[in-house]
């Protein structure tokens, strides 16, 4: 037996160990073939069939609606920024879309949309590149006529977290979940495509899974979008026009099978509730010694960010070493606005965080 270690990085992230021992299980001979899984052919009936499988249990899980598909495709949540312009802005002169940035992410996913059309921002950007809230719906400004509204449902590096689905009158809307899907119910109704990275809350990196409204199949294409990013061309060969990441969509599918018998969203919501609730109590009754930027409202139940006396990086770094030194891993935020970051996906249990709320009370005691 391996010693416990407590791994909170954003991703990769933690995996359920349960996951890991089936797959170790397996890994030699899988479902009776005699050959790995990793070693099947796509083609195979027994991977089309845990494919398959992987699609009825996201299903499942989220409750999508039938005129809705789920892809597994590559490139990251970085290639869905230029994938959903590609595929969603429509080739008519004159199209847009309305961003919403509320991070680091949607940050991203606007510079890289502008490079295929008119990307318009529905408010502007923070002006001292802080992002810590999201400004109230009223002060939106969103183009009726837009092709789609986007948004980025959970920033991982800022730790902004929406808790309202927002309204768009028709306009679909599509948004990056790759750091809190299946950590809380979704009303997949109201969008028209969500992806998400999987290397945080579903599986292993390699693979980016796509529910998108059947529909939006349709609509044109930016010309020079490359044949691998077409959404309708892999809706049409279900994930399967070239050789997909399998051991990758393997292991979300274990995950997805591991989520359904702990009790689904519902159950992973009240646990994700209880442990963040735990971690900002911790934060906010260290009278100022732990901070977290991020307006109460929008802050994250997957990724917890927080500065040490306000931004000591001597005492911040004593904290990471000695967490390390506790095994509790990966603490150290984002290089771009520093402190540390809990990641409390899925797959941390409310134990684990007791035990890291435990550290940090005693790190204040000894440090105060
Ligand atoms: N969106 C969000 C919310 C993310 O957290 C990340 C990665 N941390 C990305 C997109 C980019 O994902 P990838 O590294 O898979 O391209």
């Amino acid at each position: 037996m391996s010693k416990q270690v407590l791994n909170f990085a954003a991703g990769p992230a933690a995996l359920p160990r349960e996951v890991l021992a089936k797959a170790q299980s397996e890994l030699l001979d899988y479902a009776g073939s005699g050959i790995s899984v990793m070693e099947l052919s796509h083609r195979s009936k027994e991977f089309e069939g845990l494919l398959n499988r992987a699609i009825a249990d996201v299903k499942t899980l989220l409750n999508v609606p039938d005129n809705y598909k789920i892809l597994f495709l590559q490139g990251g949540g970085s290639t869905q920024f230029a994938q959903v312009a590609l595929n969603l802005l429509g080739a008519k002169e004159g199209n847009s879309a309305d961003y919403l940035v509320t991070g680091t992410w949607s940050l991203k996913a606007y510079e890289e949309a502008k490079r295929y059309g008119t990307i318009n921002l529905a408010f502007p950007l923070p002006a001292n590149k802080k992002y810590v809230t999201v400004p109230p719906q009223s002060e939106w400004k969103l183009n009726p006529a837009a092709s789609y509204v986007y948004y980025c449902a959970n920033e991982t590096v800022d730790g902004v977290e929406f808790d309202f689905v927002p309204e768009t009158n028709g306009v679909p809307l599509v948004c990056d979940m790759s750091s809190n899907i299946l950590s809380r119910p979704v009303d997949v109704a109201k969008y028209g495509l969500i992806f998400a990275g999987a290397q945080k809350n579903v599986g292993p990196s390699g693979v980016t899974l796509v529910i998108i409204r059947s529909d939006l199949l349709d609509v044109k294409q930016h010309p020079a979008t490359p044949i691998m990013l077409g959404y309708k061309l892999m809706a049409e060969n279900n994930s399967l026009y070239n050789t997909p990441p399998t051991f990758a969509i393997y292991i979300c599918g274990l995950v997805f099978e591991h989520l359904k018998a702990l009790g689904g969203i519902a159950e992973m919501n009240a646990r994700n509730d209880r442990k963040s609730q735990a971690l900002y109590a911790a934060i906010d009754n260290s009278n100022g010694f732990f901070t977290s930027p991020v307006v109460p409202a929008y802050r994250s139940r997957m990724n917890v960010p927080f500065r040490i006396r306000g931004g000591d990086d001597a005492l911040e770094n004593k904290f990471l070493k000695e967490a390390e030194a506790q095994n509790m891993i990966q603490l150290k935020g984002h290089r771009s606005v520093g402190g540390i970051r809990a990641s409390i996906y899925n797959a941390i249990s409310e134990d684990n965080v007791t035990q890291l709320v435990a550290f940090m009370n005693k790190f204040l005691a000894a440090n105060n």
